[in-house]
């Protein structure tokens, strides 16, 4: 039996933990952060907590027999990717990183890509007043400076200190659909969007409603997976990689 873990916290993740969990000849162990209290839990077999590093990780694939390594954590998880190319080559398992597509923008959008959240921090007051943030709770400390706009921040658990002056904070996990996110643009009075390039249709909504407003968007652009990593973008993909579709 061909022992395969995830390294997941996002919707392909547990999309791909189930179809592999429907394999017969296939072992699916999927591997959470533990930064949700109540996460979503995949099918198959569940693990939860950091791995200690690259090293505590290549140990965990020599232990446990691991046949293949998905990487399916989200675009923005970046040290747990580089941790998963380094334990992948040092105990030489092959490795397949999941990722969603980028979004691309379309006729009306209004994006001003930045490269870190800090930088979408600094052009952020020259772009609007009343900011629905999406960037997630735990780089929330970058706005802590932020003056002169009110901050709407949406995250499933909730923010913890530093935290900007006005912030009004809405604790929902996605999907979010478009009659709910114009409710939001509406009641927050929403003039600026200001979220990272995670992709995916579950939280794309409120691109849409920024377009339909004219509204501007400060996107962070998602930092590359790391060099010489195989990327598929979905999870049919993904099974035909493994021989299993
Ligand atoms: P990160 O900064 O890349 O990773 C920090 C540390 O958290 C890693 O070194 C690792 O600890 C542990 N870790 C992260 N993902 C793990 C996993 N799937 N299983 C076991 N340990 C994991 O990660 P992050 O950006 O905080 O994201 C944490 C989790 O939330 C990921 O699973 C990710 O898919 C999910 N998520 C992240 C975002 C985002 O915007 N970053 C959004 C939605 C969901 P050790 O070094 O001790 O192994």
């Amino acid at each position: 039996m061909k022992h395969i873990l995830i390294l997941g916290g996002t919707t392909e993740g547990r999309q791909l933990a189930a179809a592999l969990a429907a394999e017969p000849s296939v072992r699916v162990t999927s591997s959470l952060a533990g930064r949700v209290a109540e996460p979503r839990l995949p099918a198959g077999e569940v693990r939860v907590g950091g791995f200690g590093g690259a090293a505590g990780l290549a140990a965990w694939l020599r232990e446990q027999q691991v046949h293949t390594l998905i990487d399916a954590t989200h675009p923005f998880a970046q040290v747990i990717s580089r941790n998963a190319a380094e334990a992948a080559a040092a105990t030489h398992t092959p490795l397949l990183a999941l990722r969603r597509p980028s979004w691309v923008p379309v006729e009306g959008d209004r994006w001003h890509p930045v490269d870190s959240l800090a930088a979408a921090a600094a052009l952020l007051p020259s772009l609007g007043r009343r900011a629905l943030l999406t960037t997630g709770r735990l780089g929330m400390s970058e706005f802590a400076q932020v003056s002169g706009v009110h901050l709407v921040a949406r995250s499933v658990e909730p923010p913890e200190p530093p935290l900007p002056a006005e912030l009004t904070v809405l604790l929902e996990r996605g999907p979010f659909t478009l009659d709910g996110e114009r409710a939001v643009f509406r009641e927050h009075r929403i003039d600026l969007l200001v979220t990272k390039d995670s992709g995916g249709a579950a939280t794309a909504p409120k691109l849409a409603v920024a377009r339909e407003l004219g509204l501007p968007v400060l996107l962070v652009r998602r930092p590359e997976p790391p060099a010489g990593v195989q990327v598929v973008t979905d999870v049919s993909e993904a099974l035909g990689e493994l021989g299993l579709w």
